[in-house]
């Protein structure tokens, strides 16, 4: 089972009432620190809705698996960083805490948009990849470098 693969790591997958997954913590991480390093099971040229970029035509599919259920938020407490192949804590993480990222800080054009229900101040509604927000939106997400250097293109501005 995926919560068991993933006991030792300090992240579990649990399940919602509706049936979704999501992965929450079993110790805490301080801000800044490796929470897991994760590598490509495979690497595909376009994104499905598991697959996370990194690189223009770059995805890949998650290795260990149930990182895979790490969930979006518009207020993320974790960076899928992909060039480190790291995820790192953006802020304390308290015992019991659900891991988010920031879709956009990694996927360009999403496969699958969706409508965001992460119920902070500040959603974005609906999440369709990092070329579709405003340029004033992304300021206060921490991005990959492959998003920056694909919104600095002249191509996409
Ligand atoms: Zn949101």
């Amino acid at each position: 089972m995926e919560s068991r693969e993933a006991a030792d790591d300090g992240l579990v997958v649990l399940k919602r009432e509706d049936g979704e997954a999501f992965v929450v913590v079993t110790r805490p991480f301080a801000a800044g620190t490796v929470i897991r390093r994760f590598s490509a099971e495979q690497t595909l040229a376009a994104p499905t809705w598991l697959t996370v970029q990194t690189g223009p035509d770059q995805h890949i599919q998650l290795s260990p698996s149930h990182l895979r259920r790490i969930n979006h938020s518009c207020e993320p407490n974790v960076f899928f960083d992909t060039d480190e192949l790291a995820i790192i804590a953006l802020r304390e993480i308290a015992v019991g805490d659900e891991l988010t990222f920031f879709y956009p800080s990694t996927e360009w054009d999403m496969a699958q948009p969706f409508v965001c229900g992460c119920g902070t101040k500040s959603c974005l509604g609906t999440i369709r990849g990092a070329r579709h927000i405003e340029a004033q939106q992304l300021d206060r997400f921490k991005l990959n470098s492959h998003v920056k250097r694909m919104l600095a293109a002249p191509a996409n501005s």
